[in-house]
């Protein structure tokens, strides 16, 4: 089961000290991780970066630059944004237990981000959006902001110690689909979850079709669309779902003579 744990990615976005992103390294390092994306960081590569990283310079050898957490989480089909803070909009929250939990019961099958946000400001709510899920570190409402390497620490030690004490899942059927104590829910289910590559398409032609039909105003967007993907990235259809729901927008599409 440790094998899995190359399928979990952390994302860091947009970090301003190389230090962090050295500090980070070394604590995915500690914990068996070895997967690093980079969403525009201020200064990668850094001799600083390096030198905190210490013994885990290897992880930013192979560390993975890109300019968008779109792109970062392409690929990924549980995508887990830790924040400090709730927003406005509330969205499903976890805590750090239950976050490790989830992303055990995936990552066996399913490439797994989990994403942290800039020093000074966090992450966007676009940015939050484009996640399934956020995890917050009940830490003390006085202080409530870890560092970020800190916070890195603490959710990867959490994903590792229940990986270790390999904790009783419910299984369903004969128990087959349990690896480490953890059920695996894509040996029961038939069709792969869509990633987030397939989910931003599936977003685009919704929201084009609800424009077209003059469902959604994009000049006054008030939040629908912001509620359409709290709904989807709650539901994580599968990829079978996702050409059956652009099947029925295609055809909308049609029926309502906007066929293009
Ligand atoms: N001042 C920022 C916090 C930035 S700390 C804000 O108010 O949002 C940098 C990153 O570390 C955060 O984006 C988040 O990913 C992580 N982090 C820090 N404290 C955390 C906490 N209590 N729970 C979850 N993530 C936290």
């Amino acid at each position: 089961m440790l094998q899995h744990l190359n399928n979990i990615r952390v994302v860091l976005v947009n970090t301003s000290h190389p230090g962090n992103i050295g500090a980070t390294a070394r604590a995915m390092k500690n914990m068996g991780l070895r997967h690093l994306t980079l969403v525009c960081p201020d200064d990668f590569p850094s001799p600083i970066a390096t030198a905190r990283a210490v013994s885990a310079a290897d992880i930013l050898e192979s560390t993975v630059v890109v300019d968008t957490m779109e792109e970062a989480i392409a690929d990924c089909s549980l995508v887990i944004a830790s924040s400090a803070r709730s927003r406005s909009m509330p969205w499903p929250m976890m805590t750090p237990p239950e976050c490790a939990r989830k992303v055990l019961q995936d990552v066996p099958s399913n490439q797994v981000a989990l994403v942290f946000g800039r020093e000074d400001r966090g992450l966007s709510n676009e940015e939050l959006q484009l996640c399934n899920y956020h995890v917050q570190i009940p830490s003390d409402p006085e202080c409530p902001s870890l560092n970020l390497a800190a916070a890195v620490a603490v959710i990867l030690y959490e994903v590792r110690m229940q990986l270790l004490t390999g904790e009783q899942a419910a299984v369903p059927g004969d128990g087959s689909a349990a690896v480490g104590g953890y059920y695996r829910e894509d040996d029961y289910w038939d069709v792969p979850k869509a990633n987030g590559h397939q989910m931003e398409l599936f977003y685009a032609h919704l929201e084009k079709v609800l424009t077209d039909i003059d469902f959604h105003d994009p000049e006054h967007p008030r939040l629908l669309m912001t509620r359409m993907r709290r709904l989807f990235g709650r539901v994580r259809p599968d990829t079978m779902e996702v050409n059956i729901l652009r099947g029925i927008l295609t055809q909308i599409e049609w029926a309502s003579g906007h066929k293009k």
